[in-house]
């Protein structure tokens, strides 16, 4: 399977640690890939790169411990592992948080880092890569959105908010970079079981819902993401600009 095969290619996935990105990040690296794991608390970024370099081998799980959200950091990281350790050929903007408030309720600040660490992250992480992207002429980018980048739920306006944001982000590096050989695309996950959702899946009345709303007829796992990121990450895309693909057990195309 040459076209899926990530031999050879670095690959950073931003919040790594834990949950969907650790998966990707696990499923990029079994297709060949040397994986830059990324996250802020760095005992839990240790402990997941030595777990994941167990399966996949000496020299194959890097770590780089930065915030996302803020700009010097982001820059100073992507430079460091361009010069230590090669280029970056695939990057995964997934790092992500959530806020359960309704709008009305919603603390400004709460609204600004939940938009920061969504969307205004995959702008920061994004750009620095794709500085070395556009001059190398080729390099995969995909931003982590979710179900919400389409349709709404109450409680989650931040959420909603920064990931349509990071739909419409990904058409626009698409126009601004693809004519450099970059192909920049999306994943939009439906329900999926993490720690992010564990409350809801505690919740019986939420988990009935959730259950009642997907044809699927369950939650998705973080597995559930690993052939789109693969595929997204590899030539067998090599044609796919700017697109957004719903991977939710068919929750988005049934009311
Ligand atoms: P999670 O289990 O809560 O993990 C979040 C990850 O992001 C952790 O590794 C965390 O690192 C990292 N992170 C948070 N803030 C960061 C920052 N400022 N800088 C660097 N890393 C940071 O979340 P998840 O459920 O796997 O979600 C991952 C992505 O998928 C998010 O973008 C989320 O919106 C999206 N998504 C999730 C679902 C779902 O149902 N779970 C559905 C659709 C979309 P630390 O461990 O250091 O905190």
């Amino acid at each position: 399977m040459t076209l899926f095969d990530l031999t050879g290619r670095i690959a950073l996935v931003t919040g790594s640690s834990r949950g969907i990105g650790n998966a990707i990040a696990a499923g990029l690296g079994r297709a060949g890939a040397t994986i830059v794991l990324n996250g802020v608390d760095k005992a839990r970024l240790e402990a997941a790169r030595e777990t994941l370099q167990q399966e996949l081998g000496p020299g194959k799980v890097l770590a780089s411990a930065f915030d996302v959200t803020d700009a010097a950091q982001v820059e100073a990281a992507i430079g460091d592992i361009e010069s230590s350790h090669g280029p970056i050929a695939i990057l995964v903007n997934n790092a992500g948080i959530q806020r359960r408030v309704p709008l009305l309720d919603l603390a400004p600040e709460d609204w600004d880092l939940v938009l920061a660490t969504n969307l205004t992250s995959a702008f920061l992480v994004g750009r620095e890569a794709a500085r070395y992207m556009t001059a190398r002429g080729h390099g995969k980018i995909i931003n982590i959105c979710s179900i919400q980048a389409e349709l709404a739920r109450p409680t989650i306006g931040a959420y909603t908010a920064s990931k349509g944001g990071l739909r419409n982000l990904t058409r626009a590096m698409t126009a601004e970079w693809a004519t450099s050989g970059i192909q920049i695309n999306a994943i939009a996950p439906g329900y999926i079981h993490t720690q992010m959702t564990q409350p809801l899946v505690d919740d019986e009345a939420f988990n009935s819902w959730v259950l009642g709303r997907t044809p699927a007829d369950r939650w998705g796992t973080p597995e559930d993401l690993i052939g789109p990121a693969v595929w997204l990450a590899s030539d067998a895309s090599n044609y796919v600009n700017g697109q957004t693909v719903f991977i939710d057990g068919g929750m988005s195309v049934v009311v």
